[in-house]
């Protein structure tokens, strides 16, 4: 273990610099929200009311509260539902059941999320962070820095607006429920553990306080920040646990994954064993094959043995063929050689299998579209 990497230090200094997006509704708790409801002159059950327009209608709209007088409607959400979105482009693809949005916020920051609908299930891929600064090689994002964290209500918002136009049947193939979202967007979900905590409780807490989702079907997807996962781990709630591998061997993972240097693969790999031992939830360990990089057969071997030396039916893992970043050198792996690099993870008993790449041909690699508007 080394210092703390430089720029992970900058980025409490650059939130303060970027300021605070204002208070929503989102951000408080349920008791907060009744007495920000009585500040402001109105009655304690309208609290209530407005929870379950948000969270079960999916509304953020006055003009759809209708079982609130227009007065009240006016004063409420124009002080508790500030927009904190501004969608600014949308791409789609696969027919348009592959919805890719750049939203910019409130100080102009910007920030992503790809909506993908399939067969059985739509999932939800949110940014915790505009930016991060992690700085892994192979990322867009990576190498866009940090520019702040996002506020709870900020993510919040993004698996409202998917969730509202899932059940407006925006998206093709009639309307229907956002099922699962997995923090895969842009940032380190992590590195903003109390928004990205404060998310999840929204997401998994019952109506009208919530949306109600099952917290299996949500994925904390990390670089291997060890506190924060053994403190996710305590925290009672069953989410699923990604953990972004990437090489099997610390000189290769320190130089993909920069954190590395902090906490090895082995600090990583232990405190995924122990996520497992904690919440029975299995982790997934996730493996960008890069061609003639991490693709290796005796790095298959090599991730296979370490996965099985911890034990057998608590994890899993989901190579993706790297979805190359502009300008950068590296590529994908070659199909032979990443239907090898699978059958060896298999042939040491681990469950593996090749992540989806929807979304490749609209940017769907985390922080493209946003870094594509800074140029
Ligand atoms: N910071 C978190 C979550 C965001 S990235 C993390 O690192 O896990 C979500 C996943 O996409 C991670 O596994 C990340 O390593 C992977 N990823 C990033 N850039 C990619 C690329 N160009 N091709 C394929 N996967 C990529």
């Amino acid at each position: 273990m080394s210092a703390t990497p430089v720029r992970l230090q900058l980025s409490a200094t650059t939130r303060g610099a970027r300021g605070k997006p204002p208070r929503h509704f989102v951000d408080l708790t349920p008791q907060e929200r009744v007495e920000a409801v009585t500040a402001l002159g109105e009655k304690p059950f309208r609290a209530k009311q407005l929870a379950t327009h948000y969270f079960t209608h999916l509304t953020n709209d006055p003009e759809k509260m209708t079982d609130l007088p227009k007065a009240s409607r006016d004063v409420l959400t124009g002080d508790l539902f500030p927009q904190l979105l501004t969608a600014t482009r949308t791409l789609t693809a696969d027919g348009g059941t592959t919805v890719k949005t750049l939203y910019h916020l409130f100080d102009d920051a910007k920030v992503e999320s790809v909506l993908m609908r399939y067969a059985n299930r739509t999932t939800l891929c949110v940014s915790s962070q505009a930016g991060c600064g992690l700085a892994c090689s192979f990322c867009a994002t990576g190498q866009l820095g940090l520019t702040r964290n996002l506020s709870t209500a900020e993510i919040v918002e993004q698996v409202r607006e998917a969730a509202r136009a899932l059940a407006a049947g925006e998206v093709p193939g009639g309307a229907t429920r956002l099922t699962n979202v997995v923090f895969m967007g842009m940032g380190e979900p992590l590195a903003n553990y109390k928004a990205v905590m404060g998310t999840v409780r929204r997401l998994v807490a019952p109506a009208p306080d919530g949306l109600g989702m099952s917290a299996r079907n949500v994925t904390v997807s990390t670089v291997g920040m060890v506190p924060a996962m053994d403190k996710l781990a305590g925290e009672g709630i069953p989410v699923t646990l990604a953990l972004s591998l990437h090489a099997p061997d610390d000189e290769l993972r320190s130089e993909l994954v920069p954190v590395n240097t902090r906490w090895d693969v082995d600090d990583a790999l232990d405190s995924a064993r122990r996520y497992f031992d904690a919440t029975g939830r299995r982790v997934s360990i996730e493996y960008a094959l890069i061609r003639d990089v991490n693709d290796h057969a005796w790095r298959a071997d090599l991730l296979g043995e370490k996965l099985a030396a911890r034990g057998t039916g608590w994890v899993h893992c989901n190579p993706i063929p790297l979805n190359p970043t502009p300008g950068s050198r590296w590529t994908a792996s070659d199909p032979a050689v990443e239907r090898e690099f699978v059958a060896r993870l298999r042939a040491h008993g681990i469950p593996t299998t090749i992540r989806d790449t929807r979304g490749s041909d609209i940017d769907g690699a985390c922080g493209q579209l946003a870094a594509e508007e800074d140029q």
